[in-house]
């Protein structure tokens, strides 16, 4: 399986600044995944690499002000969304992710999962496995890519050792594999930057990286690829 490098905007931009990132992305294609906020995806989607969405609604129908359904994403070429990012866990629980995913496997959007714990902890096993069920009752799991994002390790410029991120990787995937007999991508995220990226390369068992303040910034996140993919 090749590795994949997803690179979410956040809300960093405005119009200017996308302006000028598009025009130094034209090179990228492949196993990218950018994921800009709603309202410029228009502009990255004329691109060849992939766009997904930071969120999706877990509605449908068409009485939903200010969502964006899986289903209308689906019809302009998206193809994945992140999903419960923990910069929305204060506003949703893992009930409200389990219909989101639920809403992008009706679509054939892929969801990109992210699960880590607030703090380092013996209970982060525990933690990891209680959420990860929650999630993923009675969805496609197979469709599901899982991001592992430690809280702590989210914009903070600290990241777990590659044997910590190594260890619970592994976790995550004999747990799904336990659980519901298939094997799924697990990629890492957390102050991913130019500096560590070659030592996160290291980690064989993960399957790509999850980038944000870093992929804001098109001259680090092409730095970024260039060592994590040659
Ligand atoms: P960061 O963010 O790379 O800025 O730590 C990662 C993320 O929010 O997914």
């Amino acid at each position: 399986m090749s590795k994949l490098i997803v690179g979410n905007l956040k809300t960093y931009m405005d119009r200017n600044d996308v302006i000028t990132y598009l025009k130094e992305t034209s090179d990228l294609n492949g196993s990218i995944i950018i994921c800009p906020t709603n309202i410029y995806i228009p502009y990255f989607l004329k691109h060849k690499y992939m766009v997904g969405l930071q969120d999706v609604s877990s509605e449908e129908g068409g009485n939903h002000t200010g969502d964006i359904l899986a289903r209308q994403a689906v019809s302009m070429g998206i193809k994945f969304s992140i999903i419960g990012h923990s910069e929305r866990r204060n506003i949703e629980t893992t009930e409200d992710i389990n219909k989101k995913i639920i809403a992008t496997n009706k679509y054939g959007i892929t969801p990109i999962l992210c699960v880590g714990e607030e703090k380092q902890s013996r209970k982060t096993k525990k933690f990891i496995q209680r959420y990860l069920s929650e999630c993923l009752k009675n969805t496609l799991v197979n469709k599901v890519i899982i991001a592992y994002e430690p809280m702590w390790a989210i914009g903070t410029d600290v990241i777990p050792s590659n044997k910590e991120i190594e260890d619970i990787v592994i976790f995550i995937k004999d747990f799904i594999k336990r659980e519901y007999d298939c094997d799924i991508r697990v990629l890492y995220g957390g102050s991913v930057t130019k500096e560590n990226v070659g030592s996160l390369k290291l980690i064989d068992v993960i399957d790509g990286i999850l980038v944000g303040n870093s992929s804001a910034s098109i001259y680090e996140f092409k730095e970024i690829i260039s060592k994590y993919l040659n």
